[in-house]
């Protein structure tokens, strides 16, 4: 049973904002920093960041910039949308024009901002990203969440979304979808993304389609949803994880040319709160979204790093009798520790929250719970961001690996053990 099934949704109206508690991944961040801080070994799989360093271009453009200091357009700089437009078409195929591209600090604020401005239910499957929920609570909008099950890979499935909109076909909803997919790395294949853009244009729906997580496919094979249905998709993107500069706050939408009127809202209420991104930090993500040669090859090996890693704790869990999905890209597992579900129970743990506090205190593992995406409380998920380790030495030795060869154990003991050892440590305190 997931959330939906025992929230209404109005249950999320008039929330007070004095007294939320912070953002999930910044709250196991800061937890984890105050840790380290205080001597404690801490194993960092909480907060979702790129191990690599921003690529070497991307960087000396941002030095190359250091100057500019004017306040830049509402919408972003035009090379930087023209740049996206283009980055769209080469990966993509479709035709996104720079006038309809949307720069922002983070995508997160663009979220916030289209559920501002875009008058509707928000429609998100379970699991999902810890923040698009509590966006809509903290805007006042009813959330639907639609379940989806480990054994279909966390994918939504269209009859959940059907069955949703018949019931009030004409009601307006946002739904979106992420994929590769933060909590689980699992993403859609071409004919499921068919199938939920047909339902989505049958019911009028708005859908964001959230590939912030696109470059770091692990075969480097995304495909967007916005080729089936081009006149409802925005896209979301930005330089936070396939380019590693998370804490550079940029993030870009791209609208079809039908809903330029939600475009042109969400550029009112950015010029009357963030006004503009940060201008250096735009003149180098050119450069990224630009793409080419030293660009594919950080890729090619940030994505082998990241699917032999995920493939090497996803099998050390099963060896527990732990379920979760392949990942397919990005950095998260989503395992589910029900098989332990009586152990834990008889050391007083029965929920996912429990059992991260006690993970955390016992063995340094710092982890979050299934709840903060959207899963019941007492259901045993949990979420590993496989992200401690030094990207860039990673990427070194990834480089004198040659390029058709899988990365082996050996190699990912020497640069990765830090996650390995985590893992190790669940499983030891799983057996106590
Ligand atoms: N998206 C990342 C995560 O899920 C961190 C960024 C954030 O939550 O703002 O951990």
């Amino acid at each position: 049973m997931n959330r939906a099934d025992k929230e209404s949704p109005d249950v999320h109206l008039n929330l007070n904002v004095r007294g939320l508690p912070l953002s999930a991944t910044l709250r196991i961040n800061e937890l984890s920093n105050q840790m380290s801080r205080e001597g404690r070994q801490v194993y960092r799989m909480g907060l979702g960041q790129s191990p690599f360093p921003v690529p070497d271009s991307v960087q000396e453009e941002l030095r190359a910039n250091a100057h500019q200091k004017d306040y830049l357009p509402v919408m972003g700089l035009s090379e930087l949308r023209n740049e996206v437009s283009d980055y769209i078409l080469r990966t993509e195929g479709v035709h996104y024009g720079p006038e309809n591209v949307m720069i922002g600090p983070g995508s997160k604020e663009l979220m916030f901002i289209v559920q501002l401005a875009y008058y509707g239910d928000l429609v998100i499957p379970t699991p999902s990203w810890v923040s698009y929920a509590p966006q809509a609570s903290i805007i006042g909008r009813h959330i639907r969440w639609l379940d989806t099950d480990i054994s279909t890979h966390w994918k939504l499935m269209p009859m959940a979304l059907e069955a949703l909109c018949r019931s009030d076909p004409e009601r307006p909803r946002l739904i979106i979808l992420n994929y590769p997919a933060n909590p689980h790395g699992c993403t859609y294949s071409v004919e499921e993304l068919k199938t939920l853009a047909e339902l989505a244009r049958h019911y009028k729906l708005v859908l964001l389609s959230d590939e912030i997580y696109s470059g770091l496919h692990h075969e480097g094979k995304h495909v967007s949803i916005s080729r089936f249905y081009p006149e409802g998709t925005i896209i979301s993107n930005g330089i936070s994880k396939w380019a590693g500069a998370g804490g550079w706050r940029l993030g870009a939408f791209a609208f079809p040319k039908e809903l330029s009127w939600l475009r042109d809202a969400m550029a009112t209420v950015a010029s009357e709160t963030f006004t503009s991104t940060a201008a250096p930090i735009q003149y180098a993500a050119i450069r990224a979204f630009e793409g080419g040669s030293d660009i594919d090859h950080y890729l090619k090996h940030t994505r082998r790093i990241l699917k032999a890693l995920g493939g090497l704790l996803t099998e050390r869990l099963r060896e527990d009798d732990i379920a979760l999905a392949d990942p397919q890209g990005a950095f998260y597992l989503f395992p589910d520790f029900e098989s332990y579900r009586d152990r834990l129970k008889a050391r007083g743990i029965t929920t996912s929250d429990d059992l991260c506090r006690s993970l955390l205190a016992d063995t340094g593992v710092a982890i979050l719970p299934g709840t903060d995406f959207g899963r019941s409380p007492t259901e045993l998920t949990v979420r590993l961001a496989y992200v401690d380790f030094d990207g860039e030495s990673a990427l070194q030795a990834s480089e004198q690996v040659p390029a058709n060869q899988s990365l082996d154990e050996a190699y990912l003991r020497i640069h990765c053990n830090s996650c390995i050892e985590a893992v190790a440590r669940v499983r030891e305190w799983l057996a106590k």
